[in-house]
């Protein structure tokens, strides 16, 4: 199945089960509950850049933290609070989980995956690192547990290409999945020797070139950030290029007033924040330059929702289990993944 009628299918679904509109009273009535309910069960709230706005927000007044998939995983290791609510996809609170096996970790529902994680059945991966192995193994953050337990490292989109390179340097060959435009934009980069896996973004894959380089051609002042799992085309034509955190970044610090943007469409809600005179545009999916009508946004992180949130917290529903053989396997490139990212960082902040 392509991945276009992959997501057509995922939306259908996924719009079947979409609560009605929520009322600014009713808004405001959740997000006091839930203030609440975090505070009486010493829980905090944690919430990827892709989440509704809404959500962000609320992680923020109460606390709890808004970012990256590496910088969620962090927060929620170092936070005291007994139990994470983790809103954003399932290998999130699963990472949560594997990285404080003592932590109650709660999602607002349990059906929302990723097409990454999807795309990388552990028995296939499995037999696939057999056929090779002589490679060190290099999994994305977006993949299960059981394909955690089966690599040497895990990485996220913001220390990816760091690890790879050192691992080259190692004189190691790697085995990369499941995100063949990361795989092979790493490989651009690095010249390092990858085997990749063909997995997708169902979002980022539908970013489409031709309009990008229409669009850039109306918007000539805007600069472009995209986002490394987008196909190499629509890469070729960034002015950045970097994970949620480091297009956050490049927003802040590029002089330019106005950015189009190919990534999922809740970043706004902190690039906004952080950049208030600038403008943000959704790069285009669909159609013909300006016009587009762009579905930048992950289906499965729209699943998060103040109602889902409270009715967890109420009940203790959608707890993220993990298996408990997988445990020390998995959290052993996890913590490989974090040992580096400190040690770079105190390296960067010893030659600030
Ligand atoms: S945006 Fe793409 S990579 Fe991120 S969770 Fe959704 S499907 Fe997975």
């Amino acid at each position: 199945m392509s991945h276009v009628s992959e997501r057509i299918l995922v939306q259908a679904h996924l719009d079947a089960k979409q609560p009605k509109p929520l009322t600014p009273a009713e808004e405001d009535a959740y997000r006091q509950d839930i203030a609440a309910e975090l505070k009486k069960q010493n829980a905090v709230l944690v919430a990827h850049y892709y989440c509704d706005p809404v959500l962000q927000a609320l992680a923020e007044e109460t606390g709890g933290c808004v970012a990256d998939s590496l910088e969620m995983a962090r927060f929620g290791s170092q936070h005291p609070a007994q139990t994470l609510v983790v809103a954003g996809v399932k290998f999130m609170g699963e990472t949560a989980k594997i990285l404080n096996p003592e932590k109650r970790i709660l999602m607002p529902t349990l059906e929302a995956t990723c097409s990454l994680d999807l795309g990388c059945p552990v028995d296939e991966f499995s037999a696939f690192c057999d056929q090779h192995p002589e490679r060190t193994v290099v999994v994305y953050a977006n993949t299960s547990a059981a394909v955690k337990a089966r690599a040497d490292w895990v990485v996220t989109s913001s220390c990816a290409l760091e690890i790879v390179e050192s691992l080259m340097d190692n004189g190691e060959t790697i085995l990369w999945a499941p995100d063949q435009h990361l795989g092979r934009y790493i490989q651009r980069e690095t010249g390092a020797d990858m085997l990749l896996w063909e997995g997708a973004c169902i979002v980022h894959e539908e970013f489409k070139s031709k309009q990008l380089a229409d669009m850039k051609a109306l918007y000539p002042q805007a600069a472009v950030l995209v986002h490394p799992e987008s196909p190499e085309a629509v890469i070729e034509l960034a002015d950045a290029v970097g994970s949620t955190s480091q297009l956050i970044k490049a927003a802040q610090t590029l002089p330019n007033e106005m950015f189009i943007v190919a990534t999922d469409r809740g970043i706004f809600y902190k690039m906004q924040q952080l950049c208030p005179g600038k403008q943000f545009i959704e790069a285009p999916t669909a159609g013909s330059g300006a016009t587009c009508r762009s579905c930048a946004h992950c289906p499965w992180m729209a699943m998060n929702t103040l109602e889902r949130m409270l009715q967890s917290l109420r009940t203790g529903s959608n707890e993220i289990l993990v298996d408990a053989a997988l445990i020390p396997k998995a959290v052993k490139p996890l913590k490989r993944m974090l040992d580096f990212t400190q040690a770079a960082r105190l390296t960067l902040a010893g030659n600030a």
